[in-house]
């Protein structure tokens, strides 16, 4: 039936040695271009059905958006067809001949850097539309574009090195891609094998897919079906399939609305967050559908920044299929869907927290960050993620947590306010000075061990009407204080105070007598409340101005305490030797704030002093 003589073409440099490579491998799992070409017949149908919601003038109108197969045995043939967008003679020069496409860029990189020809690579990349090569004796690729004034044509190739394309009269639209199986490969062309490849790569397509005229995927649109018919193993398929895991995911949510908007949804967060890891940043992927036609696979504007590890789909009738970011009102309305998304499933996380709360702990130690991110940067769901947001705390176990509703159901009579202290691990807060006159009145601490955790407590600000207070802060006032009994009196502190502000120079501007100390001689706090040592550090790393300005503080010494009492008496016993236990006292209450910058000084000071035992 051809119209024109056939013109023979020369594949790409890149796409011959590609083809070496793919035709003499050894791959074994060589089945897996039956999934590589109902993909690419998947992609050309959506392509199509993108193209249907601007243009009229479709090649072909009324043909069904499906998928057949059809197998041949005596003529050892496998036949792939679809309707989709099809190609015209320079899209079949353009995708078939050159190397444009991603899939076998990255195989061609990957193997350029590993320098030699694993076979493994095939899997790991896939190589598309070549791999049918693994199995073929020759290729044909019959198509025709859906643009109405272009003509079909054949392309052909045996791999070697070059191809032909050819102008053939009355094709359909879209592609049909006729394999000639080689000898050692015939078993694809029985049903039965084919059948059962299906059924496992291409179970979740959602275009009809037939072999041989019958339905095969007729599980597609799991959200839709009704959660008491699904099994486990199909939610996790499903989400394996979706996302491409290959493990099960942690937590699924299955669940459907009416109003405000009409929503099917199935949401899965995975088994660990790989931003953990250091690996990249994670991409929105929760898939936006319209009764069951993918709209986007990855909307950014769908879900909050912070919800960046859920996985699955959400399909809502009330959108228009060509949804715009860009009118005012298709915004709003994404808005508002991912609005109720994401309010059910911090409702769904609730629950777990107080139904299964090990799991949720487990979820937590993984995720928890994003909770976080959440609770600092989203107004406008903060009050429900502070609820989520978990600590270990002077009351706690170690590896064991409190929410701040806990926490303030413990709360001490008279007490206002949550205590926080931000430290490396819990040994560090724990042997510090600052829990002590907490510890000694019996009010909760809760410890923050990650360097977010600043700015999240700074953010949150307040739970419950109670204002979130770093236990180290200098102003922060112990409720119901009783007056220390015993120890110098309070000219003695005063006239120390005095002296101590007088040897100690600029970076003490004040010194007090405390009432949060126990077992420690002094403790030193922040003279500049913004300025908190982790500021300080984060501000240093990243080479900002204030990170080097002098630490000024405010020391508060504990009257009561063998140190304070002997210094006292030292200052005018021997007063060289007092100096030299006070800026000692300064570094260890500095050490202790993390604000002790060098360490040598001390050191030749430690030794002055050891000389005098
Ligand atoms: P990929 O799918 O990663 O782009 P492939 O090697 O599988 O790479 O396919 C190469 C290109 O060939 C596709 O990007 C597409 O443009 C085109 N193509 C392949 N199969 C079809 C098809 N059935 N219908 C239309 N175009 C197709
Ligand atoms: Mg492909």
């Amino acid at each position: 039936m051809s119209t024109s003589t056939p013109q023979k073409f020369e594949f790409q440099a890149e796409i011959k040695q590609l083809l070496d490579i793919v035709i003499h491998s050894l791959y074994t799992e060589k089945e897996i271009f039956v999934r590589e070409l109902v993909s690419n017949a998947s992609d050309a149908l959506e392509k199509l059905r993108h193209t249907q919601l601007t243009e009229q003038d479709i090649q072909d109108a009324d043909k069904p958006l499906e998928i057949n197969l059809t197998t041949d045995k005596d003529a050892k043939t496998l036949t792939i067809t679809d309707h989709g967008i099809g190609m015209t003679r320079a899209e079949l020069v353009e995708n078939l001949g050159t190397i444009a496409h991603s899939g076998s860029k990255a195989f061609l990189n990957a193997l350029k850097q590993g320098g030699q020809k694993n076979d493994n690579l095939i899997g790991q990349f896939g190589v598309g539309f070549y791999s049918a090569f693994m199995v073929a004796k020759s290729v044909k690729v019959y198509s025709r574009s859906w643009r109405k004034d272009e003509p079909g044509h054949v392309w052909t190739s045996d791999g070697s090195g070059s191809y032909e394309i050819e102008e053939v009269a009355d094709l359909t639209r879209g592609c049909k891609i006729v394999i000639e199986l080689n000898d050692d490969a015939s078993e694809y062309a029985e049903e039965h094998r084919i059948k059962s490849i299906l059924e496992r790569y291409s179970a979740f397509v959602s275009f009809p897919v037939n072999l041989n005229g019958n339905h095969i995927n007729k599980v597609t649109a799991l959200w839709l079906r009704s959660k008491s018919e699904i099994t486990d193993e199909e939610y996790t398929e499903f989400y394996k399939f979706q996302a491409h895991a290959y493990d099960a995911p942690r937590y699924r949510l299955h669940f459907s609305a009416d109003a405000p908007l009409q929503i099917n949804s199935l949401l899965f967060v995975p088994e660990s967050n790989s931003e953990k890891f250091g690996m990249a940043r994670l991409e929105p992927s929760v898939s936006l559908y319209c009764r069951k036609v993918l709209i986007d696979s990855a909307p950014k504007d769908l879900l909050p920044e912070w919800l960046r590890f859920l996985k699955g789909v959400v399909d809502s009738e009330d959108l228009p299929l060509n949804i715009s970011r860009e009118t005012m009102q298709d915004k709003a309305l994404l808005d508002k869907l991912g609005k109720v998304i994401t309010k059910r499933f911090l409702k769904f996380l609730d629950e777990e927290s107080k139904n299964r709360a090990e799991d949720y702990d487990k979820f937590y130690a993984e995720f928890g960050i994003f909770l976080k991110e959440g609770a600092a940067l989203d107004f406008t769901h903060k009050d429900q993620l502070v609820k989520l947001l978990r600590f270990e705390s002077s009351l706690t176990e170690k590896g064991k947590t409190t929410s701040l509703a806990d926490y303030v159901s413990r709360l001490k009579d008279g007490q206002t306010e949550i205590y926080y202290l931000i430290g490396a691990n819990r040994e560090t807060i724990e042997n510090g000075p600052y829990l002590e006159g907490f510890k000694s009145r019996g009010l909760e601490v809760l410890f923050c061990y990650e360097p977010v955790d600043e700015y999240v407590m700074n953010n949150v600000r307040e739970f419950d009407g109670k204002k979130l207070i770093a236990a180290d802060h200098g102003d922060v006032k112990l409720p119901d204080a009783p007056k220390p009994e015993g120890g110098l009196s309070d000219d003695e502190v005063k006239s120390l105070g005095e002296w101590l502000k007088e040897t100690l120079g600029e970076t003490v501007t004040e010194v007090k007598a405390s009432d949060r100390l126990v077992d420690s001689p002094a403790l030193a706090t922040n003279a500049d409340k913004f300025m908190t040592p982790q500021m300080r550090r984060m501000m240093k790393a990243m080479n900002k101005d204030g990170g080097d300005a002098p630490v000024k503080v405010s020391l508060e010494i504990n009257p009561r305490h063998a140190v304070i009492q002997r210094l006292a008496a030292a200052r005018t016993e021997s007063p060289e030797k007092a100096k030299l236990v006070a800026e000692q006292i300064l570094d260890n209450a500095l050490i202790s704030a993390g604000l002790l910058e060098d360490a040598t000084s001390m050191v030749k000071r430690l030794y002055k002093l050891l000389e005098q035992v």
